[in-house]
């Protein structure tokens, strides 16, 4: 048996995914990315193999992607981020009907890409310069509200009131206003809701710079918050497509690259 597989190493989380020789997913895995990217790269990739009883010897072609990708020696080859993410929301895409604009969150900043239909990127935008609005805002919201990120779904829906107005710009002053907003007797819940539709105003003024086009994936380890993805599609005025696995479309994207790379290889043989 031939596997691929494609391995994303973000800012926050890695991420492996294997595909066989039809490119359908096998397995995926992910964990923290910690300081030693190379290492824990190493690691989650062992890691998945074992899991799946899968000998390293039986991976023909391996694609690294994202943040720490250049570090990933092992891999046969390397693509950005988008161009994985792309690939892979184009594939899980189809069987939502296809996709043609995919918002991603990450742990450190946020995309919105606009593919074509064959998922090659016609356009895309960036915030790379600013943590409000990208994963990294909610993992410092969580720690200062004492709850686990993934209890932020559920209170979300769970708020008495209104959502609050999170006004600050800045995670660094938000901390502070979420702080201020605890000490004047507001429900977590409240904040929390706040917090998602503070994030989804600033994702969605990102997707219109690139131009929102039906279906929109909706992708990244923050759209397994469904606070945040109620919050997303509130503002959009639309339905989200989010696949089961939001958080590894990028390394799906690079293992079926992975694969096909492979098959390319062999013809030219
Ligand atoms: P990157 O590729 O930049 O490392 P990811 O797409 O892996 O980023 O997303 C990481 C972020 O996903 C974390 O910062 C966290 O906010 C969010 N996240 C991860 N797991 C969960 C979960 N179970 N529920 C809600 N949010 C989550």
């Amino acid at each position: 048996m031939n596997y691929f597989a494609g391995i994303d190493i973000g800012s926050t989380a890695i991420k492996v995914a294997l595909v066989d020789d039809e490119g359908k997913i096998v397995g995926v895995h992910v964990c923290s990315s910690g300081s030693l990217f190379h290492k824990n790269a190493r690691e989650a990739m062992h890691n998945l193999l074992t899991q799946l009883a899968v000998s390293k010897d039986d991976v023909r072609y391996m694609i690294a992607t994202g943040y720490g990708r250049k570090l990933y020696k092992e891999a046969d080859d390397s693509i950005s981020e988008i161009t994985a993410n792309a690939l892979g929301a184009h594939e899980v895409g189809k069987a939502f009907g296809g996709v043609r604009t995919i918002i991603n969150i990450g742990g450190q900043d946020s995309k919105a890409i606009q593919i074509d239909d064959n998922g090659n990127v016609s356009n895309f935008a960036m915030n790379d310069k600013c943590a409000a609005g990208t994963g990294r805002f909610l993992d410092v919201a969580a720690r200062n509200l004492d709850i686990d990120l993934e209890e932020l779904g559920d209170y979300h829906f769970n708020g008495k009131g209104a959502p609050l107005t999170i006004n600050s710009t800045c995670t660094v002053f938000a901390e502070s206003e979420i702080i201020g907003l605890l000490a004047n007797g507001h429900g977590k819940e409240e904040i929390i809701a706040g917090i998602h539709y503070s994030i989804a105003k600033r994702t969605v003024r990102l997707a219109k710079r690139v131009g929102i086009e039906d279906r929109v994936y909706f992708d990244g380890g923050p759209a397994l918050n469904k606070g945040l993805v109620a919050s997303l599609q509130d503002e959009l005025g639309r339905e989200l497509v989010v696949p089961e696995y939001p958080q590894t479309t990028t390394a799906f994207g690079a293992a079926i690259l992975a694969r096909s790379e492979y098959l390319d290889g062999k013809q030219e043989d």
